[in-house]
């Protein structure tokens, strides 16, 4: 929909027909959504793979996360009731995004942080768009637990996925894969925290086959962390523990919506283990240029799983969400890579050198 002149409006103006928003309604964005969907056959061909699978790359929205769609609409419904301070409690990526769409509506962020698990990436934003960062002595769930209870007091508005305009901005990202593929996918495949997400894609899947917009509904296939599967287990885990820290929850807000998800889809939610994520983690930035968080790879670990299992048949089309960028956790990526720069002399016989040449 935009023209060669006219810049992407964002999530809100694209899909206004389908969100909860009026002429009223103060539209502040920072013109998020219109990801790339890009295509891995390297990747497919890598893990024996016969079929098509296009990567959502939710790390290009502007703070690197599919955070962006639904915190633009909470955001701006905040705006619209006149609020000037957002509260959120958050693994990383939400703390980032509200922190940035606060700034851009000129109100205060105010971010609950599970202690000493913030990837450092998401922690650096948080901090440089002006969010007043609480560090939690608690897990994430601890953390949303305090935050609802301040939403209540009404000092603040919660831009949690427990708002539920969240999800209804987060629905773009399936309706952007079907404007871009002609039709909804066979498999839509991603990673499983608060499960907002999975309850998002599939409502607006659901959405779009209703508006006569596509006809092919996916299959739901959600991945969870060994360590953090509350929906695998089938109850809250205690103590999640997780290498991809933005899906290291153990009671998930959106519980409901992703098992509805998955029934009603013919989908799963199942688990990856942590050397599984961090095998397909490494594997997709090598095979095809494209770094994603570790959250990212538990899908793609997943993929393998099913590919080796025979669940895939010849000729689907499955599409991923790539939830957010690499960058965001450079110590995990520098500790996964395993590599350290050798240290030579300036010239070019040390180089040759040094490469075995
Ligand atoms: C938030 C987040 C998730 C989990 O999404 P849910 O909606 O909580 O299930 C996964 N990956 C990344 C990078 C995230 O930021």
């Amino acid at each position: 929909m935009s023209s060669p002149n006219k810049p992407w409006p964002g999530v809100i103006r694209r899909y206004a027909s389908f969100l909860p928003v009026t002429d009223q309604t103060p539209v502040i964005t920072l013109h998020e959504g219109n990801t790339p969907l890009i295509p891995v056959p390297r990747f497919v061909e890598k893990i024996g793979g016969k079929f098509d699978l296009f990567l959502k790359y939710e790390a290009l929205n502007p703070t690197c996360s599919f955070k962006d769609r639904g915190m633009t609409l909470a955001v701006s419904k905040a705006a619209e009731r006149g609020a000037k301070v957002v509260v959120c409690a958050s693994t990383g990526n939400t703390s980032a995004s509200a922190a940035a769409y606060a700034a851009r509506a000129g109100m205060q962020s105010v971010v609950l942080l599970p202690k000493g698990k913030i990837a450092l990436g998401k922690m650096a934003q948080a901090l440089m768009y002006g969010a007043k960062a609480i560090s939690i002595d608690g897990n994430f769930d601890d953390a949303l637990r305090i935050v609802r209870e301040l939403g209540e007091t009404g000092i603040a508005e919660v831009v949690n996925s427990v708002n539920p305009v969240r999800i209804e901005g987060q629905k773009t990202a399936a309706f952007e894969i079907c404007d871009v593929l002609g039709d909804g996918p066979d498999f839509h495949f991603l990673p499983v925290g608060n499960a907002g997400n999975i309850t998002a894609y599939w409502r607006g899947f659901k959405e779009y086959a209703n508006a006569g917009l596509s006809d092919t509904l996916p299959k739901m296939m959600g991945w969870q962390a060994a360590g953090a599967a509350p929906l695998v287990l089938g109850h809250p885990v205690e103590k999640p523990e997780t290498v991809a820290t933005a899906i290291r929850i153990g009671n998930p807000a959106s519980w409901d919506g992703a098992m509805n998800a998955a029934s009603e889809s013919g989908g799963s939610i199942r688990s990856v283990t942590d050397e599984q994520i961090l095998e397909a983690y490494a594997l997709l930035a090598r095979t095809e240029g494209i770094f994603v968080e570790p959250a990212c790879a538990a899908p793609l670990a997943g993929l393998i799983l099913a590919t080796r299992a025979g669940e895939i048949p010849a000729g689907s089309l499955i599409t991923a969400t790539m939830t957010g960028h690499g960058l965001k956790d450079p110590d995990t990526a520098i500790r996964v890579s395993g590599i350290v720069p050798i240290e030579v002399a300036a010239t070019k016989e040390a180089v040759l050198g040094a490469l075995g040449l």
